[in-house]
């Protein structure tokens, strides 16, 4: 993907997405904010897809959801990051949405089966150029924002994370022996809707380029 200031590309290893981490956004799915610890899902790694693109309306849904989300590009890795240590691993921060096929994600959540087939599919995990960390600073109480069609849908502060970028690092490095090249999605603030064909989509993070995509018509 492509990098700020720089004709470097940065290559896509894996990519691991946050669940429920803005409270907002938990009561807006019907959660408790307080009881849960962060939960981990994955997309393949070829379901990014750069801003300026236009998107297919995906099959077998009939309420495609937007989700902006603040994206950690990583360098190094490891497993069992202390937080301490993890902001060290970050390579640098873009805007992404967490493209959902929300009627088929509840109806798999209500039977407790697997999510990926809402989360995970083709062209699922837009990108927008990734900023090195030393040029964007630290994430804090920049806002994050999407529109659609020029309307706004979600606006919210990056402090409004349950789980802050170290923490969320440190916990999924329990899990897995993070990698250079991995990303991670670190969840969504209430306002997600519905897209359709046609929409014209744009989503910032104050201190990073702007995130634009499109559903094909
Ligand atoms: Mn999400």
């Amino acid at each position: 993907m492509a990098v700020a200031g720089s004709d470097d590309r940065f290559p896509v290893r894996r990519i691991f997405c946050v669940g429920r981490n803005y409270a907002d956004h938990v009561r807006e799915m019907g959660g408790d904010p307080k009881s849960d610890p962060p939960v981990y899902f994955t997309k393949p790694a070829d379901a990014i897809v750069a801003s300026g693109s236009a998107i297919a309306y995906p099959s077998r849904t009939a309420n495609l959801h937007h989700e902006v989300e603040l994206v950690v590009a990583l360098k190094s890795g490891g497993s069992d990051i202390a937080a301490g240590q993890a902001l060290e691993q970050v390579f640098g921060y873009a805007v992404g949405n967490d493209l959902t096929r929300r009627d088929l994600q509840h109806e798999l959540r209500d039977k407790s089966l697997p999510w990926d087939m809402s989360k995970a599919f083709d062209s699922s995990a837009q990108i927008g150029v990734i900023c090195p960390a030393e040029r964007f600073g630290l994430p804090a109480e920049q806002a994050i924002w999407l529109q659609v069609n020029g309307q706004e849908r979600q606006r919210a502060q990056l402090s409004q994370m349950i789980w802050s970028v170290p923490e969320i690092i440190a916990r999924l490095s329990a899990y897995v022996a993070l990698q250079a090249g991995d990303l991670i999605y670190t969840g969504t603030p209430d306002g997600v809707g519905p897209l359709e064909k046609g929409d014209e989509v744009r989503a910032g993070i104050e201190g990073l380029e702007t995130l634009e995509f499109r559903i094909a018509s």
